[in-house]
């Protein structure tokens, strides 16, 4: 068995539907079970009428004619989606008369995006001859938390296998990426770009041998193609690596995405739907590639700056447990930590929780947050054995005049990040990406 996830783009319109259900049937033999993305747009879309909802103003229109529209170009039944689409009106209206949108309203509302694509996936690849059935994952077992949002997965006990078996019998099992359920039935999501992260669970509870995540560019790359020139697909990758790359911001796949994976050494290939030929990237276990030490570099931009003065940290037991005590709290994740003698700097990419955090530490010392930054991050396992990367890295943003605010650089030396202004941030990912791929 082997997962095959499309993204957006890759199910955005009736031609990638269509190289979709070839992609799929050319894999027939090694038992595919699909995962699929909302529509392009379609997510951004749902949040941006969750937002105007209680406003008032909330147009659905959009929304609907995207749908009925790929329904007609597909020649599938215009009324396919028409139980789903009335529920989203119905749940729309809902917000604009209790004038609120709650984080558990705004799951369900996002939930629409993947139920309809996976329908009309499914549907689809029936009228040409292969039979499939959507599953949405909430009702295949993928259990969460009531974190909504960013719901985290909670463990499985073998329903999710009993509930793809079953499904099998009827079909192809195209499931909904993205979303889970918590324990009360709620429906809740799992992080923007969250169905990689999906891809992977399906992947460790059915014990795949391989979990594909179908993207719209040529595998992971040396750096994001959207903000670098020259980018190049890298072939192979570890674990390690791929984990580091996806935590400080390489989009191309959700932070979480390796981790179901790594449990159960399944292999991850990156592979873009529009160049089915190129060979992608494969992410396994254990990789090194020698004389090589740099494999990437992503960045992260919407990083605020915490920083906490307190001369009595000095030589104080306990500070530093205080500080996370309160991250924990307030469910502040801290990227980077800087220590000096008497002060303390920490990275958070969300804004949300972050006045909390700050009244708490306002306890302990002198605060200041500051927004506007970025995160820089080198990636590779070389890093360790090779001396002098950071000093490369240092020196180039030097002579690019990028100025760096906070360095981090583990034991395990599997990356070197860098905290900089937001607006060095491409002068700097392309000066290091000449430096380390030119
Ligand atoms: P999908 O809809 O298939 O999930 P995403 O837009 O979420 O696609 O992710 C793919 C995008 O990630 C690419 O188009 C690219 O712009 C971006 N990206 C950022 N960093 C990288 C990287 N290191 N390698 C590949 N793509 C990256
Ligand atoms: N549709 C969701 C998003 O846009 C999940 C995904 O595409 O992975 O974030
Ligand atoms: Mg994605």
């Amino acid at each position: 068995m082997i997962i095959m996830k499309f993204g957006g783009t890759s199910v955005g319109t009736p031609q990638s539907i269509a190289n979709v259900l070839q992609l799929v049937q050319q894999r027939r033999a090694e038992d595919p079970v699909v995962v699929v993305s909302a529509f392009s747009g379609v997510t951004n879309a749902l949040v941006e009428l969750g937002n105007s909802a209680p406003r008032g103003a909330a147009d659905l229109g959009p929304i609907t004619l995207r749908h009925r529209q790929m329904l007609a170009d597909l020649r599938l039944p215009g009324d396919l989606l028409d139980p789903l689409l009335g529920e989203l009106a119905d749940l729309t209206r809902g917000m604009q008369l209790v004038k609120e949108a709650s984080p558990r309203a705004m799951d369900l509302l996002l939930s629409y995006g993947e139920r309809c694509s996976a329908r009309v996936v499914a549907a689809y690849f029936t009228a040409q001859g292969m039979p499939a059935v959507a599953v949405d994952a909430f009702a295949a077992g993928l259990r969460s938390d009531s974190n909504f949002g960013r719901a985290r997965p909670v463990p499985d006990d073998g329903r999710i296998a009993r509930a793809i078996d079953e499904a099998r019998q009827t079909g192809l099992p195209v499931i909904t990426g993205f979303l889970a359920a918590d324990k009360h039935g709620n429906i809740t999501t799992l992080g923007r770009n969250g169905s990689d992260y999906s891809a992977a669970l399906f992947g460790n509870a059915l014990d795949v041998r391989e979990i594909q995540i179908w993207t719209d560019v040529d595998g992971v790359m040396t750096a994001d193609p959207r903000l670098v020139e020259g980018t190049r697909p890298i072939p192979t990758m570890s674990f390690g690596e791929a984990s580091e790359l996806a935590y400080y911001g390489g989009k191309v796949l959700h932070p979480a995405t390796i981790l179901p994976a790594m449990q159960k050494n399944i292999p991850v290939r990156v592979l873009n739907t529009h160049r089915p030929d190129s060979p992608g990237t494969v992410i396994l276990p254990r990789y090194s590639e020698p004389g090589v030490p740099v494999r990437a570099v992503v960045h992260k931009p919407g990083i605020h700056l915490i920083t906490l003065v307190s001369p009595p940290m000095l030589q104080q037991h306990g500070f530093l447990a205080r500080v996370f005590a309160a991250a924990a709290e307030h469910e502040v994740d801290v990227d980077l930590v800087a220590t000096s003698e008497v002060s303390i700097t920490m990275t958070a990419d969300r804004a949300d929780h972050l006045q909390g955090f700050r009244d708490a530490l306002g306890g302990l010392g002198e605060v200041s947050v500051e927004s506007g930054h970025a995160m820089v991050c080198v990636v590779g396992q070389g890093i360790a054995a090779e001396p002098g990367v950071a000093a490369q890295v240092l020196g180039t943003l030097a002579e690019h005049r990028v100025r760096v605010r906070v360095i981090s650089q583990g034991a395990i030396k599997v990356n070197i990040a860098l905290v900089i202004d937001q607006a060095d941030l491409a002068r700097a990912v392309n000066a290091l990406h000449r430096r380390f791929f030119g």
